[in-house]
């Protein structure tokens, strides 16, 4: 089973890059650029990845991304992750960046871009994978601030290919960034939002009509309104669904209640991914593998799920027949 989940083509479309920095390299960043850490071990930060909700990992998380301060860290964070990522036979990875989270910090698009662009060009040379960026707004900051971080952007849209919005979902909801949402398409960028992670329903519909957005990331409590579900049916929105993620920050309280299934079975286009892999637990297919387990997919399924994940990435269609070509000439055999 293991060596047909690593096998199957798959496209990671939900994985923010700054939640990629495993501890090891936490500190070998902290002591290269001489930064504190409030973790005297490898050992002491797995003991504080004990979360409670979303909040309790943000906090962290944040403290954790301020170890990377220059190009080459940046190149270094992404470079691991993508060799991972590749070891794991993902194809084609869209990933999040949080700009906010270190022009806030000093540092800037022209320390991290470069070095995103060093460990992107390295990846399609060395393991044949494609990749793309989404830069990320932050919703607990007001919507100026992510205006600013768009005009920041500006001289680098060519490596950008879409927008998000993440970080704290409860009390923020995806109306209040309308306005740089559509900014963004006139400046020819995709859309995608995590909703309903912890956010009601509400937060779903509100991102697909006031930010357009094309994929949904989480959206696990859209069950909880079957309109939706109807919706999410007809349009054919994915979701970028993250279980190992839920789980950790108790969106779930074990993977054999999680609703993937359930939706799948109801015809929404689900796919799998890993969220901030350092901090929950797992690489992508560890969250394949825990689906197995905890919810009984069968070999049909984790192929869907691929399938889902290629058809619901910004690959051209050319690319996407390609590798759907491999994932139905694997059910063959
Ligand atoms: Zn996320």
């Amino acid at each position: 089973m293991t060596d047909f989940i690593i096998s199957l083509p798959k496209a990671e479309l939900h994985v923010h890059i700054e939640g990629t920095l495993e501890p090891e390299m936490m500190f070998e960043l902290a002591a290269r650029n001489g930064v504190d850490l409030p973790f005297a071990s490898v050992e002491e930060i797995g003991a504080a990845y004990e979360f409670t909700d979303l909040q309790s990992f943000l906090d962290i998380y944040y403290q954790g991304a301020e170890v990377l301060q220059t190009s080459d860290d940046f190149r270094d964070l992404m470079w691991a992750y993508l060799e991972r990522a590749a070891s794991d036979g993902v194809r084609h990875t869209e990933m999040f960046f949080d700009a906010q989270t270190h022009t806030n910090r000093g540092i800037g698009f022209d320390v991290f871009m470069p070095g995103f662009a060093a460990a992107m060009d390295r990846a399609t040379a060395e393991l044949g994978m494609t990749s793309l960026l989404i830069m990320c707004f932050l919703r607990h900051l007001p919507e100026s601030a992510a205006i600013e971080t768009l005009e920041a952007a500006r001289p680098y849209l060519g490596q950008i290919a879409a927008v998000g919005l993440d970080s704290s979902e409860l009390g923020h909801p995806p109306e209040d960034f309308a306005r740089v949402f559509a900014m963004a398409r006139d400046a020819g960028l995709r859309s995608v939002a995590h909703a309903g992670e912890e956010g009601p329903p509400g937060f779903i519909s509100g991102a697909l009509d006031s930010l357009r957005a094309e994929r949904i990331d989480h959206g696990v409590t859209c069950d909880q309104d079957d309109g939706l579900v109807s919706r999410l049916v007809t349009e054919q929105i994915p979701l970028t669904m993250c279980p190992l993620s839920n789980v950790r920050l108790k969106a779930f309280e074990r993977m054999e209640d999680h609703n993937l299934k359930r939706l799948m079975e109801r015809g929404v286009k689900v796919t799998v991914n890993s969220d901030d892999p350092s901090y929950f637990g797992g690489y992508i297919a560890d969250n394949y593998r825990a689906l197995e387990h905890g919810l009984g997919l069968t070999h049909a399924d984790l192929a869907v799920l691929a399938g889902n994940s290629i058809e619901a990435s910004f690959l051209d269609d050319e690319a996407k027949a390609m590798l759907i070509a491999e994932i139905d000439e694997m059910l063959a055999d």
